[in-house]
């Protein structure tokens, strides 16, 4: 039995069901959250609720963060530099750019603390179901020390590499999504005007050299694959919302590291514009219909 006692830190849609999968396995789990609402699901789902942010770390020998972007993390981050005991170790699970990622690190090196970015996918449902993927950088200790918890709430754990891998492997991985979708969706558009039935495509593309998870997984039309967003009215899924904000961390770490990626620039504009005309609710295959020259909800 473990002898590790976890604070958690965002009990969102994604930090509750994970805090409930570490009490399902058997951890000490103490959570906060600044939304009520958050804190009473994450109650109702076995977690033990603290008033603030102090008392969820109380007693912690590893705290986790799940938080919305860079700069509540390095917000989180700060105040737990006077609160944790040395040694603690420190896992960021939230998705945010890769320089405040070693930001954190860092700040934390300086305070004897261990830690690692370890960012999802999965989204929420891999949450609820344990099985995330998480992508993790940091020193082998910390990692090696993390990764019984993140099997907890996770199937597949990576090391990427040191401070900031995880984050650099979740945009990457994203940006080919992205990308990938919007080819996707721009394909069924014009089989559409060819005559061209969609059963037809996806038969063809998803067993030749077009085959990707886009079309496989999420395929943007009903039908080819029962399950995708495509068939419930593009209800979410993975929202656009949040494709828009990878790409976006995409492009900021694509101009400081001097990259080029232009259609990583051209994905993160139309799904600024999917955004824009009041899509980002929708699972993000639904840009096909923007695509179309179909879709305004304003
Ligand atoms: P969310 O907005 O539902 O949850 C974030 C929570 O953080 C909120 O409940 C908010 O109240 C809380 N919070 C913010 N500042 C705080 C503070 N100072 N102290 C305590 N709590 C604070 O977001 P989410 O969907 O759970 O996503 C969390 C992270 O995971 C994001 O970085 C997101 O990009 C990433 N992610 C989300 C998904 C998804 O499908 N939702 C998938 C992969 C990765």
């Amino acid at each position: 039995m473990t002898t590790e006692i976890i604070g958690f830190i965002g009990l969102g849609h994604m930090g509750a069901p994970m805090a409930a999968n570490l009490v399902r396995a058997g951890y000490s789990v103490c959570g906060f959250d600044l939304s009520e609402a958050a804190r009473a699901q994450a109650q109702a789902d076995g977690v033990r609720i603290a008033i603030d942010v102090q008392q969820a770390v109380q007693n912690a020998t590893i705290i986790i963060t799940m938080l919305p972007a860079g700069k509540h993390v390095i917000s989180v981050w700060k105040e737990l530099m006077a609160l944790a005991a040395p040694d603690t170790l420190l896992i960021d699970c939230s998705t945010i750019d890769v320089e405040n990622a070693r930001k954190a690190h860092q700040m934390a090196a300086e305070h004897r603390l261990l830690s690692i970015d370890a960012p999802v996918s999965g989204g929420v449902v891999g949450a609820g179901a344990g099985t995330l993927t998480f992508m993790a950088g940091g020193e082998k200790a910390a990692f090696e020390r993390a990764a019984p918890v993140l099997a907890a709430m996770g199937r597949r754990i990576v090391h990427c590499g040191d401070t900031g891998a995880g984050q650099a492997a979740k945009i990457c991985n994203n940006m080919i999504l992205g990308i990938s979708m919007i080819g996707v969706c721009e394909a069924f558009a014009l089989g559409e005007k060819l005559g061209l039935s969609q059963q037809a495509l996806f038969d063809v593309a998803s067993t030749s050299s077009g085959q990707c998870w886009a079309l496989t997984t999420n395929c943007p039309v009903p039908g080819p694959v029962p399950a995708s967003p495509a068939n419930r009215d593009y209800q979410p899924g993975f929202a656009a919302s949040l494709m828009l904000k990878d790409l976006k961390l995409a492009q900021a770490a694509a101009a400081s590291a001097g990259a080029t990626t232009p259609l990583g620039a051209q994905a993160a504009q139309l799904y600024n514009l999917f955004n824009a005309i009041g899509c980002g609710n929708e699972d993000f295959s639904g840009i096909i219909r923007m695509l179309r020259g179909k879709e305004n909800k304003q």
